[in-house]
Order: structure tokens, then sequence, then C-alpha cells
């Protein structure tokens, strides 16, 4: 056990006792990539996520100095680029240190997924803490919509938050998730909001979500907290069709993105600068593109987004265990790591347990 816990962070692992060293998953893939939720708090509801009162109970979230200790743990052995996530992160007012002593870590490769309501006046800050890039989810493009399935009336913010997010630099992608009988009125116009604006846009298909529940350490639940019904799926090919059709145009595939570009397929409108991309996580298995991981809030480890069975990194840091017996606790989650199939289309139950997409 460590005696040096806990560190200041300027003390972390001082970098040239680093030893890279790779980190493979069961299926023999090399995990680069991190997915951090840095708080399961939001300031927007949404259909697909659980409602923020479901998170009430949760234990306490990660202090900056154990986000910094774990992160290390998969930098250390191989992650080379962190996505904080939540949660809303920028209800985090740390946010900026935290990137500082991330961003070194994956050689400035630390990127945000917003809903950019509070993103306007931190972009600049955010950018010099080191910050690559946002993805910003947007579902819908007009003020009406954003409210009804926001439950605020925030689109003026999140777009304001959108250009803050340019004007410094910033790498800049929408992300919209779809649910039928919600907001696929909405994918026409908002490809053609990020046509306007020149932003690649990226259609997610919805996925299933168990809200807390993993949290708080239950297994398989019949019922899911996002209110999970198949009848709310839009399969990828479907939002394709959709954009086929109200576009008007071919759309041009780009060339097959490798995995550090993450399971999109993207087509360029012709005549614009824009990409639309589509996330086709349920309908198309993606596994043979993953190389990630991703670690909640309150410092549990999802070596995939399909799986049950979480793994509690932060009750062993908090109990001084050292960066070794973390290396050994991921390299064991990770093994577990398996194949999962994919939804057949217009199922609506699912062949999996459920499972945790953010928090
Ligand atoms: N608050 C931030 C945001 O709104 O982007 C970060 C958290 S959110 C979990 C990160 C991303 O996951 C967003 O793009 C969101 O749309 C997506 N997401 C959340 N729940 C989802 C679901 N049930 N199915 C598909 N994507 C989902």
């Amino acid at each position: 056990m460590s005696a040096l816990f806990p560190l200041p962070e300027k003390h972390l692992l001082p970098r040239m006792l680093r030893v890279k060293e790779c980190l493979r998953d069961g299926l023999g893939r090399d995990i680069t990539y991190l997915r951090l939720s840095v708080t399961a708090r939001c300031n927007l509801v949404s259909a697909y996520s659980p409602a923020p009162d479901s998170l009430k109970s949760l234990s306490s979230p990660m202090t900056r100095q154990e986000v910094l200790r774990l992160a290390q743990v998969f930098t250390s052995l191989g992650a080379r680029k962190v996505r904080l996530t939540g949660g809303e992160p920028l209800l985090r007012r740390d946010l900026e240190p935290l990137i500082a002593g991330l961003s070194p870590e994956v050689e400035g490769r630390v990127h945000l997924s917003t809903n950019g309501l509070l993103l306007a006046r931190r972009a600049r800050g955010l950018r010099d803490a080191g910050l690559a890039g946002i993805n910003l989810r947007l579902d819908a493009a007009d003020r009406e919509s954003f409210r009804r399935l926001s439950g605020r009336d925030g689109l003026s913010r999140a777009l304001a938050g959108l250009d803050a997010a340019r004007a410094v630099g910033l790498e800049t992608k929408l992300n919209a998730v779809v649910l039928r009988g919600a907001n696929e009125d909405q994918i026409l116009p908002l490809a053609r909001l990020a046509q306007r604006e020149g932003v690649q846009i990226r259609f997610i298909e919805y996925m299933p979500h168990t809200g807390s529940t993993l949290h708080q350490g239950a297994t398989a639940q019949p019922h899911l907290a996002n209110g999970w019904r198949g009848g709310r799926f839009m399969a990828a090919a479907e939002i394709f069709q959709t954009l086929l059709q109200g576009l008007g145009q071919t759309l041009e595939p780009e060339p097959s993105l490798g995995p550090e570009e993450g399971p999109a397929r993207l087509f360029r409108i012709p005549g614009s600068a824009a990409l639309v991309g589509i996330i086709a996580t349920l309908s198309t298995p993606v596994c043979d593109r993953c190389h990630r991981v991703r670690l909640s809030s309150r410092g549990l480890l999802k070596a995939c987004i399909f799986a049950n069975e979480p793994v509690d990194l932060l009750g062993p840091l908090r109990h001084h265990a050292t960066h070794e017996e973390l290396v050994r606790l991921v390299r064991q989650a990770l093994t577990q790591k398996v194949e999962c199939p994919a939804l057949p289309l217009g199922q609506s139950g699912l062949p999996w347990g459920p499972w945790q997409v953010g928090g």
C-alpha cells in the first residue's frame, strides 16, 4: 500500500518513472481511449438519460486528485486520449485545473462532451488549460423542440457555447441522439444547421440506460431508468434514409476511419464542408473498432458499455492501493471484456442486460 497518497497534483508519478505499457483486452484489442465521467450531475433532462434525482443518493464523486490518480493508471497503460463526460462536466468548477493536470499525460488529447449551456464563458479558459476539442450534444435545432426535449429554454445558450468553442479554436462536433416519436423530425433541421455552420454532426442511435443502478452495485434490472422502449429506437439505416431523402442529394462516404476516430460512419454533403456521421451502436456491432474504457464519476470502471459488472477502482484508491495494484485491477477487468451481438432491427427487447451510458 502506498504511503504517498494523497499526493499533491504536481507530484503525481514522475513522468520519467512511468513505463508506458499497453493495455490489451480479452479480445486482443489495444485500449487507447478513456472516457472519464467527472460528475453524475446534469443541468438538462433528457428522454434517454436518468433523471438527475435518481443520482442524488450516490456516494461522493471523485475529487480532482482522485480523478487524476485513476486517469494516470490508464495513461500509464497506453491510453492516448481522454474524453471528459458526465453528467454535465461543466458543472465541475475545477474542470480547468483537472484538464491542465490531464493534458500533459496524453499530449494534449483531452476532449469534452458537453451540452454547451455553460460553455460560452469558459471556452477560452478550457482551451488555455489544454482542452483540444468538444462534442456538443444538440438534439434539436429549434427553440421549442430543444425546450421540450431538455426541459430548458437553452438552445441559444448551447449555440453560444458552440460559437465560443469555435472562436477559440477548439475542435468541435455536434452529437444528436435520435429517438423515434421525440426528435426524428429534428434530423434534417440539425443536418442543415451543421451544414450552415460547417461543423460535423453525428446522429447516434438511442441506447438503453440503467441510470444509477450500476453505481449502486445492482446487476441486471428488468426496469431501465431511462424508460427504454424498443419502439423509440431508430436504426442508423433509417436515419440515413431520412437524411438522403431530406437533403435531396447523395451523401458521399468518407474513407473509413481508423479506430482512433471512433465508431461513426461519416458522409460528406456535396458542396459543403460539413460531414454527417451516424453512430450505429446497436444495429451494427462496433466491437471490432472498440478501443475504449469508461470510468464513472464514482470511480467504477466499465470495460464495456454493454457489460453489467463494473469494477470499483475508487474504493481501493481510497484504501491506499498503489499504482501497481490499480494497474492489476484494470488489467483483470479488461481481460473479461467480451464481444456483444448487434440488436436485430425491430426487436424491442434487449439481448443483454442494462448498462450505463453516462454518470
Ligand atoms: N452532458 C454531456 C452531454 O450532454 O453531452 C455529457 C454526458 S452525455 C452521457 C455524453 C453523450 O452521450 C452525449 O452525446 C449524449 O447524447 C450521449 N448519450 C447519453 N445517453 C444516451 C443514450 N441513451 N443513447 C445514446 N447516446 C446517449
